[in-house]
């Protein structure tokens, strides 16, 4: 029965990954996560008595504790997906990015390298190690053009810049040493159970509150969305079929500004919850000081991945971001659990010294 460690699975993807790994009557699933501010129990509700999932709080960068569950569970692959993730905290602390995003990876490879060597040869020849990346890596775009996986590393952000360092070691791991890794970017992802300080589930919730709906800047930069569920099929393939030592774009082929999102977010709810005085969503929407830093534009050419592992995204925007609403509306005891916490939808990012 395939045994994967699944990390970063209590997080918005990562327990979507859970899941439809779990779908698979054979695997089995370690989830290791820290449960920071972004890993939430609820995300995995239903599972918690799953006889083929086993939860363990942990820290990626404790080499000790990933070693005992590599060899105690006969692991045969990691997916890595813990990381600190918010671009804005990044810019206002970006020491944990560091120390979760690249030497948790350095951590976990090291543990990954070491175990390896102990299996045999027919089961190191099958390990592997699956890095869960991002297009931020690359930087922006300008008004043309795609990234490919030939596309070299440029990132703006601390955030960006953390994930970038850790890929290089993944790859260098498989380079010098064999380990076969693989690395995913992937462009930006929505969907049930987002924390909602990212810009889809914030402004769903404060539309519903009455409350601004803060755009950054002009609301001109673009993004390439990407449903979760396609995001984790794409991650799966990877898996299965990808070739070590190569990289993969997972992108939706969505891309959209940030304010035609925001409109489109106003017009599901005006349908679905009309506001009492007759008047749109829209109308709360306030334009902010931008992001330092904060790239135009994001297209991913996933012309590898289609060719290559014939993965497609499934879902098209509409549906799936009404589907979106839909659950946020649906599961509002889960928002207000969150924001019941010590995050209280504030701006977040301004960081003094950053260059604006
Ligand atoms: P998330 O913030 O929702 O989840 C991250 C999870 O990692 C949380 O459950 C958190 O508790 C856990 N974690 C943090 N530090 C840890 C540590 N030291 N040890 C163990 N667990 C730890 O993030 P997400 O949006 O689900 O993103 C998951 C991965 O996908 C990240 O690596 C991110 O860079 C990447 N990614 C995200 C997107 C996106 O749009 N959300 C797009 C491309 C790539």
């Amino acid at each position: 029965m395939p045994c994967l460690l699944i990390t970063g699975g209590a997080g918005f993807i990562g327990s979507s990954l859970v899941r439809m790994a779990l779908e698979d009557p054979e695997t089995t699933v370690v989830n290791l996560d820290l449960l920071t501010y972004a890993g939430n129990p609820d995300n995995l509700q239903e599972l918690t008595e799953h006889p083929r999932h086993c939860f363990v709080q942990g820290d990626i960068c404790d080499r000790a504790r990933v070693t005992e569950l590599l060899v105690t569970h006969r692991v045969e692959a990691i997916v890595n997906l813990a990381a600190e993730s918010h671009v804005d905290r990044s810019i206002d602390a970006p020491g944990e990015f560091v120390r979760t995003n690249v030497t948790g990876t350095f951590e976990l490879l090291e543990a990954a390298r070491a175990y390896r060597a102990t299996l045999t040869t027919e089961r190191a020849l099958s390990f592997r190690y699956v890095q869960v990346s991002t297009d931020e890596v690359f930087g922006s775009l300008g008004a043309d053009g795609m990234f490919t996986e030939r596309t070299a590393f440029a990132p703006s952000s601390p955030y960006a810049a953390s994930k970038a360092a850790a890929d290089h070691l993944v790859r260098a791991y498989c380079t010098t040493y064999g380990l076969p890794t693989l690395v995913t970017h992937c462009s930006n992802n929505y969907g049930p159970r987002q924390f909602p300080e990212k810009l889809i589930p914030l402004m769903v919730l404060n539309a519903l509150e009455g409350k601004a709906l803060p755009v950054y800047g002009a609301g001109s930069n673009v993004r390439d969305w990407l449903y979760v569920p396609d995001h984790c099929d794409g991650i799966l393939r990877v898996l299965a079929r990808g070739i070590p030592g190569q990289s993969y774009c997972l992108g939706g082929g969505m891309q959209r500004t940030n304010l035609e999102v925001v409109h489109t977010l106003c017009d599901i709810l005006d349908g679905l919850r009309p506001r009492g005085d007759g008047r749109s969503y829209r109308q709360q929407i306030t334009f902010v000081a931008d992001r330092p830093g904060h790239d135009l534009r994001y297209a991913i050419d996933a012309s590898r991945a289609r060719t290559e592992l014939e993965w497609e995204p499934r879902h098209d925007f509409a549906t799936a971001l009404r589907a979106t609403v839909d659950w946020y509306l649906a599961n509002r005891p889960w928002c207000e659990r969150i924001t019941a916490g010590v995050y209280r939808r504030e701006r977040l990012g301004l960081g003094a010294g950053a260059t604006p």
